[in-house]
């Protein structure tokens, strides 16, 4: 098994894991801020999808902004802020 392969199998792994819990939001935070931190947080709706980052076996998260934007971003650039919700670092 190549690194790259097992890389694979720890992202389809995290991406099952996530998948059994598909409301995302009961155990994780359903509010995800903007890198600034600033300005109304977007909406965490539970989809998720594997993250295609060569070497990244986090998973994409799909967020919904105020403006009806959507975007997916990686688990791995995500932290977690004193009062529950994910920002983007
Ligand atoms: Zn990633």
């Amino acid at each position: 098994m190549s690194r790259s392969d097992e890389l694979t199998a720890v992202a389809s792994a995290v991406l099952e894991e996530r998948l059994k819990k598909p409301k995302i939001g009961e155990d994780h935070p359903t509010k995800c801020y903007m890198r600034d931190g600033e300005g109304e947080p977007g909406e965490v709706t539970g989809s998720v999808r594997r993250c295609q980052m060569a070497g990244c076996n986090g998973v994409r998260i799909m967020v919904r902004w105020p403006n009806g934007k959507v975007t997916w971003p990686c688990s791995r650039g995500l932290q977690t802020r004193r009062d529950g919700a994910w920002q983007i670092m």
